[in-house]
């Protein structure tokens, strides 16, 4: 047996025992031997290997009327797609993600919060708002933005004539990090697959990417938020802009002003 014949042959028995589909290799002429013959053919249970007698020499033979074609080798993994059990692509809408995320495990953050905080807002919001993390106040009561930096966002947004209602609020990461610290790299890893869905589903026209979390997750990049501001970048082909992060704003009033510039270039890129 040739040396590809007894490859297909292991291949297929791993795939057996791997649980995939029973298949029998015939034992037709070896590959090569018969020229058009297909190097390798399989032959399905029950159906009769070799050519059929009054064939012309050298040439397959022509499926009967009602026969299943002859097998061929297939390298499919036997389960089909890999990520066909993921539950937060199986979501079908925000809702559903939302409920996954309520009762989420997949990172330590689940420890310490009291409400997981999966975002809010309308289904054709053109604006998605992307922070950081929930803090105090979010965790309290399951909202984004709600506490201090949340009132000033929602002032933000009245003033460039998008009322809180109409945009997308969510995080980067949904629940609460201790004593409100930076989330870590794999909390982010874990959670950043939320918000991915959400965006996916919700295909605004413009993403606000608040403070250096939201802008480096969304951007793939450790440059820094000052790097990243004043351009358009984009986020699987939707326009992102970067600005500071409303906490920060009411630390250092002196960003008002470019968060300001940066918030009005967003708008204009909403139809
Ligand atoms: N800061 C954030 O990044 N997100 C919130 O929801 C609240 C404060
Ligand atoms: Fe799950 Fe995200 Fe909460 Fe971690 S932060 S437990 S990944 S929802």
């Amino acid at each position: 047996m040739s040396d590809g014949r007894t490859l297909a042959r292991e291949f297929l028995e791993q795939q057996r025992l791997l649980g995939g589909d029973t298949v029998i290799l015939s034992d037709g002429p070896a590959p090569g031997s018969t020229p058009g013959s297909r190097p390798g053919s399989v032959t399905p249970p029950g159906s009769s290997a070799g050519p059929t007698p009054g064939a012309s020499p050298g040439r397959t033979r022509a499926p009967a009327a009602n026969a299943l074609p002859p097998a061929g080798l297939s390298y499919d993994p036997p389960s089909g797609d890999l990520f066909s059990t993921d539950p937060i692509a199986q979501a079908v809408s925000l809702e559903a993600i939302a409920q996954l995320v309520a009762t989420c495990t997949k990172c330590r953050l689940c420890e310490g919060r009291r409400h997981a905080v999966p975002g809010e807002g309308p289904p054709d919001a053109r604006l998605v708002v992307v922070g950081e993390g929930p803090g105090r106040v979010e965790d309290e009561t399951g909202r984004p933005f709600v506490g201090p930096a949340g009132e000033l966002l929602t002032k933000i947004l009245a003033a460039i004539d998008l009322p809180r209602e109409r945009v997308f609020i969510c995080n980067v990461v949904k629940c609460r990090p201790p004593e409100n610290r930076l989330p870590q790299f794999d909390e982010i890893a874990a959670c950043v697959p939320y918000l991915f869905h959400q965006i996916e589903r919700l295909k605004p026209q413009v993403i606000l990417a608040m403070g250096g979390t939201a802008a480096q997750t969304l951007l793939n990049t450790k440059q820094s938020l000052g790097a990243l501001r004043n351009q358009v970048h984009r986020f699987r082909g939707i326009p992102v802009i970067v600005t500071y992060h409303p906490a920060a704003l009411l630390r250092n009033p002196n960003w008002k002003k470019p968060t300001w510039d940066d918030v009005r270039i967003a708008r204009r890129l909403i139809a």
